[in-house]
Order: C-alpha cells, then sequence, then structure tokens
C-alpha cells in the first residue's frame, strides 16, 4: 500500500521527527506500555491532493466544538499503540486526521484506520488556543518522565513556581532552553474535563506543565522542541536527585546568577 508520505519530502521529514522522539520517549523509559501522546498540526504541510483524500473513517466526534481549528489537518498517535512502535512504523501507529466544516467532527485520511488517542479533545483544545493565540507553536507531547514525576510526589515542591526555580538552578541550560519554567496542574482524573481546562490555563503562561503524579504536557514549536523542553527539566531533576543520593542538598545557582542569565541570554523570566 503506497503512503501519503511519498513524494512530499517536507511531510515525511515531519512525521520522521515525531517518530524520532517516539523512539526518545521510550529510550529514557518515559513512555512504558501504551503511554504518552504526540499530536502535530501539519495544515502547513497540506496540499490540495491531500485535501482531496477520500476518508478512510466514519465521520467521529471531538467532544467539542472547536472553531479554531477549520480545515486543520493533525497527525495524531493512535489510541493504545506503543511509542516503541510509533519510533519504528509511525503510519501504523498514528494517523493523519481532518477536521470536519463543523469544527466538532473529523476524519481519518491517511494511510491506516488507526482510531486516535483517546486524549484528543485535550490536545485539540491547545492546538484550538494556540491558534487562537496566533502562536506558531505546532506539536503537543505528553509523556511520563520519571524523575520530574517523582519530584511531584512532594506537596512543597507543587507551589507556584517552586520546581520552575530548583530546576532553572541545577544547571544554567535549563534556564535557557526552558525559559518560562514548569506549570503546576495538582492531580486530576486522566481524559477528564477538568485536567483539560486546567492544563489550558497553565499553558497561557508556560510552554511545559507538570500533572501532579502523573506526567507533563508540553507545547512547541515542532514535536523536537517541545521534548527539548521537558528534556532539559528532566536533566535538572536529576542532578538534584543525583545530589541527594551523594547525601548532601545542592546548592543550586543564586537568584542573582540566574538573574545574570536571564539579563544575558534576554530570557522571558
Ligand atoms: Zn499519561
Amino acid at each position: 500500500m503506497s503512503s501519503i508520505l511519498e513524494g512530499r519530502p517536507a511531510l515525511k521529514k515531519e512525521v520522521e521527527k515525531i517518530a524520532e522522539v517516539a523512539g526518545y520517549l521510550w529510550q529514557n523509559g518515559w513512555a512504558e506500555r501504551n503511554g504518552g501522546n504526540i499530536t502535530v498540526n501539519i495544515t502547513d504541510l497540506v496540499d490540495d491532493e491531500i485535501k482531496a483524500l477520500p476518508a478512510i473513517s466514519e465521520v467521529k466526534q471531538i467532544g467539542t466544538a472547536l472553531p479554531a481549528l477549520k480545515g486543520c489537518y493533525f497527525f495524531c498517535k493512535g489510541t493504545g499503540k506503543r511509542m516503541r512502535d510509533l519510533a519504528r512504523w509511525p503510519m501504523d501507529n498514528g494517523s493523519i486526521i481532518r477536521i470536519l466544516d463543523d469544527c466538532a467532527s473529523y476524519v481519518i485520511i491517511a494511510d491506516n484506520p488507526v482510531m486516535p488517542t483517546s486524549e484528543l479533545p485535550s490536545h485539540l483544545s491547545v492546538h484550538a488556543r494556540l491558534i487562537e493565540k496566533g502562536s506558531n507553536y505546532k506539536a503537543t507531547v505528553h509523556t511520563h518522565p520519571i524523575e520530574l514525576i517523582a519530584m511531584s510526589h512532594n506537596k512543597a515542591f507543587m507551589g507556584k513556581d517552586v520546581l520552575s526555580n530548583l530546576l532553572w538552578s541545577m544547571i544554567p541550560e535549563t534556564k535557557a532552553f526552558c525559559p518560562l519554567g514548569l506549570g503546576i496542574v495538582p492531580y486530576q482524573l486522566p481524559g477528564s474535563l477538568k485536567l483539560a481546562e486546567e492544563t489550558l490555563k497553565e499553558l497561557e503562561e508556560y510552554d511545559v506543565v507538570m500533572w501532579e503524579k502523573h506526567g507533563v504536557f508540553a507545547k512547541g514549536l515542532d514535536v523536537m522542541d517541545a521534548f527539548d523542553q521537558i528534556d532539559v527539566l528532566s536533566k535538572s531533576a536529576k542532578i538534584y536527585i543525583d545530589s541527594k543520593c551523594m547525601g548532601f542538598e545542592p546548592d543550586g545557582m543564586s537568584q542573582e546568577e540566574m538573574a545574570e542569565m536571564t539579563k544575558a541570554f534576554n530570557l522571558p523570566r
């Protein structure tokens, strides 16, 4: 069977990037079983021929109406699919969907009728909000980074920007490459409307948010950008934990040293 990616190098490259990141999530131990989700807005890479492709699924309801998504196309990880499989066979473990004109339903158009993630409504709500804001962010990633989740089991870390400051202070790069810090969403039932609402709210201020005792949700220019921000935060968490394992509380960079960085690198915070 031919693939929608054939003869479309830009789209192929984007899907290969998704597969590459899916592999990193698995290798990092952040994606047990079917854990985690990736959705990418690929509308800019869609040509007239793709727009004319017939649906290969029935019409499916999103569960909410998102007018900002009119005419949009997304690559979505499939429900129940594993990141380690997505890494090797992206078009068998994810699919491309077209949002229909009512902005409340969609169809799958390629390559296989793989049903998108059950978290689709919350991911699409974030994409709709990004479009409304005129953002050029195209990707959302949800994953389970071990050390960051472990830190979220400590109530003392769950105050506003407590973890942002702690993680920034572990190594300069984290402040440089995750300059908005880490937002916090208190524990909510996975897949719930409440979790989606709280995430949407926190993403107004942050690119990466911690779901207490569950994982992180990140947005980025592309899937690699979203992954990189989670990766630098996770690196800091590991440095903190290694220091504690060696029996001491890490000093961390001082507030003055971090303020100096904000100025030198022209960071937003
Ligand atoms: Zn999860």
